[in-house]
C-alpha cells in the first residue's frame, strides 16, 4: 500500500476504531493521571478484552489495542466504573485535553482543566482531530504538542490565549479563561472552521479580542528518565507497555501515574529503581519513534518495530519509522525517517514521514547498512 487513508476523527472509548489487530479503544485519564485502582483495573481490562498490551500516546491518552466486538460493550463498562471513561458520549468526545504532566493539585493548569471538563457541553461540535491544551505550569512543557485551542503560561507571567499556528495570543485572566476558550471555539465553527478541520490550517483573520501580541513564557526543561521532584520517572519503548508488567509495577508500590506526551511515565512519590519492561536512564531506544506498522495496522506494508530496535544504537539523533506517510507516531520531523511504501522503505533526513526520500525502496537490511555506516 502507497498511500495511506485520512479519517479525519480520533477514535475514542464510545467510538472505538478497528485495525489489523481488532478494535482500537482509547482512553483519555482526567487530567492525564490514574490512581492505582484505575491502573489496576485498566491492565486487567487490556489482559481480559484486548491483547495484553497499553499504548501511551503523543497526545497522554491511552490506547487497548486487539479489542473483540463481542467484548467492547464490557470493557466500556469496565472503563466507566473505573471513573476512566465518561458516561456521555458526547462529553468523551469533546475532552482531547492535553495537560501539563507537573500539574500541582489547585494551580492554573489543574483548576482550569478541572473547570473545562465540566463544562464539555458549552463547546459546539468540533472537527474530530481538535484538541485543547492547558499549560499553564512555571514553564511552557507542551510548546510542541499539537493542540488547536491553547492556554499557556504568558512570557509576562500571566496566562494566555492562543489559537494554534499563532505565534502570540491574548492575555486572560485565570478566572475568565475557560469562558474565552469556549468562546474562541464557537468563533471557529461560525468562521467556518469546520471545513478547514485545524485551528492552525484555517486561514480566518482571528477577531481582535483574540488576536493579541503575548508570547508564550521560554519553554521549560524537557522531562528525562529518572527521578524527578514529584517521583521516578520511566521511558516507555514505543509508548507500550505490558499490562501485566505494568500492574505489578503499581501492585508493588500502589501510586498514581502520571501520563506524558513523551512516551514516558510520572510515577508519583516513588524513589527510582528498576522496573520490567520501562526505562529509567536516556537509553537509545527513547530516541526512536515507531508506529505499530503491519500487521497491526491494516495502512502499513512494513513491520517497524523490529527494525527500530535494531536501529536504536546505531543512529545519532531523532529516528522516525513509520508504517506509512501518514506518520502517526511522529508529528514532527525527526534527522532520520523511513517511511513504509510498498513493502520497502524510503529514507529521508530532516524530515517527517513521507517527505521527499534521499533513497528509496530498501530493505530493512539495506536501511541498517545505510544508517550504521552514517
Ligand atoms: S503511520 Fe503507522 S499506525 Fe499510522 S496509519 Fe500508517 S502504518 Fe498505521
Amino acid at each position: 500500500m502507497s498511500g495511506f487513508v485520512v479519517k479525519g476523527w480520533c477514535p475514542d472509548a464510545w467510538r472505538p476504531m478497528m485495525a489489523g489487530d481488532g478494535l482500537l479503544v482509547r482512553v483519555r485519564p482526567p487530567l492525564g493521571r490514574l490512581t492505582a485502582a484505575q491502573a489496576e483495573g485498566l491492565c486487567e481490562a487490556a489482559n481480559v478484552h484486548g491483547n495484553g498490551q497499553i499504548d501511551l500516546t503523543a497526545r497522554a491518552n491511552l490506547q487497548l489495542r486487539g479489542v473483540t466486538e463481542a467484548g467492547w460493550p464490557a470493557l466500556l463498562e469496565e472503563l466507566q466504573a473505573l471513573g476512566l471513561v465518561d458516561p456521555d458520549p458526547v462529553r468523551e468526545g469533546r475532552g482531547a485535553i492535553l495537560v501539563d504532566p507537573m500539574w500541582r493539585e489547585g494551580d492554573d493548569t489543574h483548576g482550569i482543566t478541572t473547570e473545562l471538563r465540566a463544562r464539555l457541553v458549552e463547546l459546539p461540535a468540533l472537527p474530530g482531530k481538535v484538541g485543547f491544551v492547558v499549560d499553564a505550569g512555571a514553564r511552557p512543557m507542551l510548546s510542541d504538542a499539537p493542540g488547536d485551542f491553547r492556554i499557556e503560561r504568558a512570557a509576562t507571567g500571566g496566562l494566555l490565549l492562543r489559537a494554534d499556528g499563532r505565534a502570540t495570543g491574548v492575555a486572560i485572566s485565570r478566572e475568565d479563561a475557560v469562558d474565552a476558550l469556549i468562546r474562541l471555539a464557537h468563533w471557529f465553527v461560525a468562521s467556518g472552521g469546520q471545513a478547514a478541520g485545524r485551528m492552525a490550517r484555517h486561514g480566518a483573520a482571528l477577531p481582535e479580542w483574540t488576536s493579541g501580541a503575548v508570547s508564550p513564557a521560554p519553554a521549560g526543561e524537557s522531562l528525562r528518565p529518572g527521578a524527578h521532584p514529584m517521583g521516578a520517572v520511566y521511558g516507555l519503548p514505543f509508548g507500550r507497555i505490558d499490562a501485566a508488567e505494568l500492574a505489578a509495577f503499581v501492585r508493588a508500590h500502589r501510586v498514581a501515574l502520571r501520563l506524558t506526551p513523551w512516551r514516558m511515565l510520572l510515577a508519583e512519590g516513588v524513589v527510582p529503581a528498576p522496573a520490567a519492561a520501562m526505562v529509567l536512564e536516556d537509553a537509545p531506544i527513547l530516541h526512536v519513534d515507531a508506529c505499530v506498522g503491519a500487521p497491526a495496522c491494516p495502512q502499513a506494508s512494513v513491520a517497524t518495530r523490529d527494525l527500530a530496535a535494531r536501529l536504536a544504537p546505531l543512529v545519532t539523533g531523532r529516528l522516525h519509522i513509520s508504517g506509512c506517510a501518514k506518520g502517526c507516531a511522529r508529528a514532527r520531523a525527526a534527522d532520520w525517517v523511513l517511511t513504509g511504501r510498498e513493502g520497502a522503505f524510503d529514507l529521508a533526513r530532516n524530515a517527517r514521514a513521507g517527505a521527499a526520500p534521499l533513497h528509496t525502496g530498501l530493505t530493512p537490511e539495506r536501511a541498517v547498512a545505510l544508517l550504521g555506516a552514517c
